[in-house]
């Protein structure tokens, strides 16, 4: 059975680009645009892993990380945050909120799937750098 990846974006351009990657590599993916459906989104399609946008309109991606780890049936989903942020302490804060990976944007394929590979179970190890 394919494993499941929330893919979770504003941008349509990444979030086809996300999606059609990860499906060319055998996951089955649902794509969420509007931050504020997320965490229902997320409840039902019961991802193995999330990919996270952080800069969503009107809602942070840290602070949906948050309430996933906070969320019963959420808490222990791994999430990969993706961010444009370049700050000094962003990762830290992004970890500390609950996520598993991070990724700087701009993402290239082969960092993104060896990322996606490490936090989903049973597809393999990531390919060596
Ligand atoms: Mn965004």
């Amino acid at each position: 059975m394919a494993k499941r990846i929330l893919v979770v974006e504003d941008n349509d351009l990444n979030r086809k680009l996300f999606c059609d990657v990860l499906r060319a590599n055998g996951f089955e993916v649902e794509p969420v645009a509007d931050g504020e459906l997320v965490l229902n989104a997320a409840r039902a399609f019961a991802p193995d892993l999330v990919i996270m946008d952080i800069q969503l309109p009107g809602v942070s991606g840290v602070d949906l990380i948050a309430a996933m780890r906070r969320d019963a049936m959420l808490n222990d989903t791994p999430v990969l945050a993706v961010t444009a942020y370049a700050g000094k302490g962003d990762e830290e804060r992004i970890r500390d909120a609950g996520a598993t990976g991070y990724l700087s944007k701009p993402v290239s394929i082969g960092p993104f799937m060896a990322a996606v590979k490490g936090l989903v179970p049973g597809q393999g190890p990531a390919p060596a750098a």
